[in-house]
């Protein structure tokens, strides 16, 4: 347990903020805040030093471009790396997953490296992109409920010994194997935008509990409900398409098509927490 606020990173959200998650440090913050648990959003924006002295540090999703920049610019750093080894929490979304491994497809298709907190590698590419639903059914080791969220990437990853996936991929791709995400230490990767930890508070949970030890449970009735109906909806729609069941329920047209009900789209207006 931490005396001080717990402070949360939101780490250069110009670069890794294309897809929303700029939520999960908001999610963090205001779990913080419905338990009388002080916290303070420290925003690391672009150009200026990532502060090293954070409990949790947050990573989005983004393009292959700002990506690359964004890994380069914390190799040379090394914020990030002497947090860990502090005993900070991260947790990096789809290009800030790739960042957190040992390398990644830059936007020239050569391999950039990663920042190596995370024991995986991000090494091949699916053609074509993939976007979509996911449902993750986690790890029994990661003992999590159900995981629910929309992926949007071309990179597939691979995981070495020293990391275990979330979960096994229930519908969608995750990192290309039938599994997703991971977890080494304190250091969190996924591939889940929705934001993660609005549509999954228990993984919200777990990271704040380790830096901020036991925490009184909340009413989650309602986000419970959405969770259901995300299910429900994504696992009828894999039924509708067998034989993509393992690949995204729906692509990118239907998916428009659909006029995405409000947890889908990737904006801050639909954080509803
Ligand atoms: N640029 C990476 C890819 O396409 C990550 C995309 C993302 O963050 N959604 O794999």
């Amino acid at each position: 347990m931490i005396d001080s606020a717990v402070r949360v990173a939101l780490l250069y959200p110009e670069l890794l903020g294309t897809y929303g998650d700029r939520g999960n440090a908001r999610v963090l913050l205001q779990r913080l805040a419905w338990r009388d648990i002080p916290a303070e959003l420290v925003e690391a924006p672009w150009g200026e030093p990532a502060p090293a002295s954070c409990d949790i540090y947050v990573l989005g999703g983004g393009e292959d471009s700002p990506q690359a920049s964004a890994a380069a610019a914390l190799i040379a750093e090394g914020a990030l790396h002497r947090a860990v080894d502090g005993g900070a929490a991260v947790l990096g979304i789809c290009a800030g997953f790739q960042i957190l491994g040992h390398s990644f497809f830059g936007p020239d298709g050569a391999v950039r490296p990663g920042l190596g907190l995370l024991d995986c590698t991000t090494a091949r590419r699916a053609s074509p992109r993939i976007v979509g639903e996911i449902l993750v059914e986690p790890d029994p080791a990661v003992a999590l409920p159900a995981l629910s969220g929309y992926e949007n990437h071309a990179g597939l990853t691979d995981l070495g010994p020293g990391a275990i996936p979330l979960g096994r991929v229930d519908v969608g791709v995750g990192n290309g194997d039938g599994t997703e995400g991971a977890i080494g230490g304190r250091v969190v990767g996924t591939y889940l935008h929705g934001p993660v930890l609005a549509r999954n508070p228990a993984l919200a949970d777990r990271l704040l509990s380790w830096v901020a030890g036991d925490l009184e449970p909340l009413d989650d009735a309602e986000v419970d409900d959405l969770r259901k109906e995300r299910r429900q909806f994504v696992s009828a729609e894999a039924a509708r398409w067998p034989n993509r069941k393992r690949e995204a329920p729906f692509g990118w047209r239907g998916y428009r098509r659909r006029r995405m009900s409000s947890i889908d789209r990737p904006s801050e207006a639909n954080f509803s927490v």
